[in-house]
């Protein structure tokens, strides 16, 4: 069997040669992502792993299907960059890596709350002037003194929630599936106003959907706290940025952390600093000191890049042996 596994990064390839080894596949590498430039590349697979970021092509489903090729398998737990119909119609089986480490980007939620709390860049800033002054800029709050709200309460929200509460912090959650186990350790409002209500610090872990696009609005930021704190560790897409800069300019937000932003694709996780970023919305993003933007790295962890690189293959691997395969989302 061959399968060739595309959008490959230097810290993968060990994983995968040693899966290729044990599992007596041939796995050939690829930088770039599958593209109208890249598909002929397939010729002669037998399946393909992807790690695409930016939106696939529509006229790649065909094109692959009539390479005799019976699946595309997403080497991440998100596949909103797949249109699973337009997948189906082709006779395309999609699958992602729906569990690989969610304490990675849970871990990383949590770090990114304590450091907006503790305001720990505004310090770090300041010692690099050689400022080494105590005062109002920088003074903190405690996590056990905070109301959490998890919007999403899966497998990164409930355990996101479950540290936070072991930091003493009251954990508050709201999913439109309430989860029985995460109910040990939070509790549920019925909406969410109730639940921003409430919050002096939101962490978001739902996927995007189309009903919750913008769900973080002028609306809903209008409802929270005065002062509150957001984390975005989900997708770009459920916060509205616009909205979120005018929240942070009045005060209504003190700070927020983004580990994902709505326009992201043509910037991360790419290298740009020999390029001009012609995204104002994230220059400015990236300037404020109220605002703490990483590039989609909450998931980045060794345990986590070797779950999804052995993951993505296994898929492959899967349905080429069996027709199907057990992460199919389509
Ligand atoms: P999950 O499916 O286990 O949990 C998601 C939860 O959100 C579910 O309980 C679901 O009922 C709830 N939900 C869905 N739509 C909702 C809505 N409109 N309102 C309230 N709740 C809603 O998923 P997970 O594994 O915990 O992952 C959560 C998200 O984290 C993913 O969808 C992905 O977008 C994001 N993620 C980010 C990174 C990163 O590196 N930043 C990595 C992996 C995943």
């Amino acid at each position: 069997m061959k399968i060739l596994m595309y959008g490959t990064r230097e810290d993968e390839k060990e994983a995968a040669l040693a899966w290729a080894q044990k599992e007596n596949v041939k796995v050939t590498f690829n930088d770039g992502p599958l593209t109208m430039e890249t598909v002929d590349l397939l010729d002669g697979y037998d399946a393909v792993t992807t790690s695409q970021t930016a939106q696939f092509d529509d006229r790649l489903y065909e094109i692959v299907a009539n390479k005799g090729i019976k699946q595309i398998a997403q080497r991440s737990a998100g596949f909103d960059m797949f249109d699973l119909d337009l997948a189906t119609q082709h006779g395309l089986i999609i699958s992602n890596v729906p569990s690989y480490s969610p304490n990675a980007i849970a871990e990383y939620a949590v770090t990114a709350a304590m450091n907006i709390i503790r305001n720990t860049e505004k310090i770090q800033r300041k010692v690099r002037e050689h400022d080494f002054t105590w005062n109002k800029t920088i003074i903190s709050k405690e996590m056990r003194s905070m109301t959490v709200a998890i919007i999403g309460t899966g497998r990164i929200g409930s355990i996101t929630g479950r540290i936070l509460n072991g930091f003493g912090a009251k954990v508050i959650g709201y999913d439109l599936y309430p989860n029985e186990d995460a109910k040990a350790f939070l509790t549920y409002t019925d909406t969410l106003e109730e639940v921003v209500r409430q919050a002096d610090l939101i962490s978001i872990h739902m996927p995007l959907t189309k009903d919750n696009t913008y769900m973080f609005n002028a609306d809903l930021f209008a409802k929270m706290k005065d002062g509150v704190y957001i984390v975005n560790t989900a997708r770009g897409g459920i916060v509205d940025t616009k909205a979120l800069l005018d929240a942070l300019n009045s005060g209504k937000v003190a700070a927020a952390a983004l580990d994902t932003y709505e326009n992201e694709a043509p910037y991360f996780p790419k290298d740009f600093r020999d390029k001009e970023i012609e995204d104002k919305v994230l220059l400015e993003l990236i300037a404020r000191e109220d605002v703490q933007v990483s590039q989609h790295i909450a998931f980045y962890t060794e345990t986590a890049v070797m779950n999804l690189v052995e993951g993505g293959l296994n898929s492959a691997k899967e349905v080429v042996e069996t027709g199907s395969c057990e992460n199919r989302v389509n």
